[in-house]
């Protein structure tokens, strides 16, 4: 039914899919701003359509031209990769308006995770256990003030339509919660249009724990296992494991189940990814639902040997699922780093620059780099600072580890200020070697890994 996919993305994302599209034997059409046009997903499509100006609003979020690129082209699929148009449940309407297949949920179960607040509504009654706390309609601080009385201190706010850490703080006491709800409905209004908060425990010293899951249109539903995504830095991730060390094969299945019942709650289909944070005690709690494939499915891929690509794809065509829940492997252990244009030292700012080096070493057993620059590309303002992805398979967490240590020393950045240093230190610090993860880990050896 596919035989042209249009790729509206840009970066590692957009070179991810079109190299599954090419083993499907598909043609790929890419899209590109103005500041894209030498991009490394531009020269390696089978055709590429400009799309207007550097400025995302201009070029990667402008639904209407990327349709009009695939009616051009003969797409009659789009797939939005992550970010941009990937959770814009108007952009997946326009898709389905235009005859085009959204490579991508629903535009009801998008809708229905697009607000932090409405997503734990519905998770209740599925019996998804949810973090203690208030997701409802009444916003003045009278309400928020007696929730978190009731819920007790720490409580962290969160922005109803957040993403990317934005519009969230901590309240470590009754003092400071009516500054803080003030200063984070303004940064939420700011950042999504929206100002509406929720209010939850905030936990210490948990650890993310996330569940891949697939639905196809015939009401079959797996879980893929998890990945471990505890090391963060500001509420971002840095690195990402699959499996989560320690956990037991009843923890994996009982964290499994819910977030298939999470998925069957809305009448989800294709990849989704169930957060879960995962507190000492074993309990766990629903934070939220991403619609679309995540950053970090490559571990995921290393662990189940399946093309999560191939997956979407098949779905999206009405096919069923490739495999049953007890097909699905879980062989050795993945680990990935993000490699960013940042300065680590000057508090992890986005770096720019040109990337006057950038060699990627031959790959050796058990390595794998997802990456979308060149040798001589600019790092602009424009677009998320990410460089590549650097993963790597072993067949238990040690020989991972020792193996991406290996492909990061082999790395060759210059020109930009990288967080390649910082990622070195990280993976070999003995904590981390330990697996004494959770989302704490690096305010906590901050100065070691500097
Ligand atoms: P965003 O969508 O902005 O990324 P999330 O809700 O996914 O926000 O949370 C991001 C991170 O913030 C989590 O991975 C975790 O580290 C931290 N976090 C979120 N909720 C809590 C909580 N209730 N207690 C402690 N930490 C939390």
């Amino acid at each position: 039914m596919i035989n042209t996919l249009l790729i509206a993305n840009r970066g590692e994302i957009a070179c991810r899919v079109m190299r599954t599209a090419k083993s499907l034997g598909l043609r790929s059409v890419a899209v590109y701003s103005a500041a894209d046009s030498h991009a490394r997903h531009v020269r390696e499509a089978d055709m590429a359509v400009a799309l207007g100006g550097a400025k995302p609003a201009e070029s990667y979020l402008n639904g209407a031209a990327v349709i009009a690129a695939a009616k051009a082209t003969g797409a009659q699929a789009i797939h939005p990769g992550y970010g941009f148009l990937s959770e814009n449940a108007g952009f997946a309407r326009a898709c389905e308006a235009a005859g085009l297949i959204f490579v991508g949920p629903p535009v009801a179960a998008i809708e229905a995770m697009g607000s932090k607040s409405a997503a734990k509504a519905l998770m209740e009654p599925a019996g998804v256990p949810l973090v203690p706390g208030y997701h409802g309609e009444a916003q003045d601080i009278d309400t928020f003030r007696a929730e978190a009385e009731r819920i007790g201190y720490p409580v962290l706010l969160k922005a109803a339509a957040g993403g990317g850490g934005k519009g969230m703080k901590v309240v470590e006491q009754p003092a400071h919660l009516a500054e803080a709800l003030a200063s984070a409905q303004r940064e939420a209004q700011a950042a999504f249009g929206d100002s509406r908060m929720l209010v939850e425990k905030y936990l210490l010293k948990p650890r993310h724990v996330e569940i891949q899951v697939f639905a196809d249109q015939h009401g079959n539903a797996v879980y893929l296992h998890e990945r471990d995504c505890s090391i963060q830095r500001r509420h971002q991730k840095v690195v990402e494991e699959a499996p989560a060390p320690g956990l037991s094969a009843e923890l994996r299945q009982a964290m499994g189940e819910a977030a298939v019942r999470a998925a069957q709650a809305i009448g989800y289909v294709g990849a989704g990814t169930v957060e879960f944070l995962l507190d000492t005690r074993g309990d766990f709690f629903f934070m939220e639902m991403n619609t679309r494939l995540q950053v970090e499915h490559p571990v995921t891929e290393l662990i189940t040997g399946q093309d999560l690509v191939a997956w979407q794809l098949a779905v999206a065509q009405g096919e069923p699922l490739p495999l049953s829940q007890e097909q699905i492997p879980l062989n050795g252990h993945a680990m990935e780093v993000r490699l960013y244009a940042e300065d680590c030292d000057g508090g992890f700012l986005p770096a720019t620059g040109t990337l006057s080096l950038y060699r990627e070493p031959a790959l050796q057993s058990g390595w794998r780099i997802d990456s979308g620059i060149s040798e001589g590309d600019s790092v602009s303002v424009f677009y998320d600072p990410m460089l590549a992805k650097l993963i790597a398979w072993g067949a238990d967490r040690e020989q991972a580890r020792l193996r991406l240590l290996s492909l990061l020393s082999e790395m060759q950045v210059g020109g930009v200020t990288t967080n390649l240093a910082f990622l070195q230190r990280t993976l070999a610090h003995p904590a981390f070697a330990a697996a004494e993860l959770d989302t704490g880990f690096i305010e906590r050896h901050h100065s070691a890994l500097l």
